[in-house]
């Protein structure tokens, strides 16, 4: 059984059918690439696994959970962290501000104790962030703004504000979109380097076939709302349908 299932999901807006009766199973540890042309339905889809859009009909389970009708912040703390198409930071605030936000937010529950499990619950988070902003290479820039950041280090930074909530799943929607040749490498390193580390289950949205092939074991391709094919890149790469739905899309 996977950490997420995906079980006969539709999803209409007005007259469009967005999702059409997508099985999806995501097996734990992997990192399974999701792509597809433009208005395939793959943002839809991850909306669907974060409680931004509920589904029309269909399941969706992680852990054997439903998280249907759960609110964003309850899928949140039951592990499941999302990066953004465009980076979600606070600019006004510092790079370790800005990570050490979401490693309190994971500590929610001690907050609640006391006040002094709270002031060790605060010292913990920042000690951490300092960690995370050390591993994906923003230490020196700790106490700058986070938003005079280049494109990647916004991103490196998002990044770090996800994994230091120490996520089960993490879902990244197009992690390189409009970044440089070096910036989408340099992101490739980093997310290959999380993946060792933190052995954390990754589903990637991605129009860079060149970050699918670097990245991911596992490919579902989407056309018009629903799974295609489904494969390792090898598989899909020399699929008939896959052009087809690229060339037609
Ligand atoms: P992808 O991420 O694969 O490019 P999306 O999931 O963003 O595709 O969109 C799938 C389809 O649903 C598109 O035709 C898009 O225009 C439509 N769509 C997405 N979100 C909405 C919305 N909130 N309201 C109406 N239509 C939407
Ligand atoms: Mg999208």
């Amino acid at each position: 059984m996977g950490i997420l299932q995906v079980q006969n999901v539709n999803k209409s807006f007005g007259g469009l059918k967005a999702l059409n009766n997508v099985n999806l199973d995501i097996e734990e540890g992997a990192v399974h690439a999701i792509i597809g042309p433009n208005g395939a339905g793959k943002s839809t889809l991850l909306n669907c696994f974060v409680g931004r859009l509920r589904p029309d009909t269909g399941t969706v389970k992680f852990q054997g959970r439903s998280l249907l009708g759960l609110s964003p912040h309850q899928i949140n703390q039951a592990g499941v962290a999302r990066v953004f198409q465009t980076p979600e930071i606070f600019t006004d605030l510092s790079l370790l501000e800005n990570v050490t936000i979401p490693a309190l937010a994971v500590r929610d529950g001690a907050f609640r104790i006391n006040a002094w499990s709270r002031v060790d619950a605060q010292a913990d988070a920042r000690a951490q962030a300092e960690a995370m902003l050390e591993s994906v290479g923003l230490a020196d820039k700790r106490n700058q703004h986070a938003g005079n950041l280049s494109r990647g280090d916004k991103r490196r930074l998002e990044l770090a504000m996800c994994l230091v909530q120490d996520p089960k799943l993490v879902l990244l929607d197009e992690p390189t979109a409009g970044m440089s040749r070096a910036d989408t490498n340099a992101t490739i390193d980093l997310l290959a380097r999380m993946t060792e580390e933190h052995g954390v289950t990754k589903i990637i949205i991605e129009h860079d076939m060149h970050v699918v092939f670097s990245l991911a074991r596992r490919v579902t391709v989407m056309a018009q709302g629903t799974p295609i094919v489904e494969g390792t890149p090898e598989e899909i790469r020399g699929d008939s349908r896959v052009q087809e739905a690229y060339l037609g899309g």
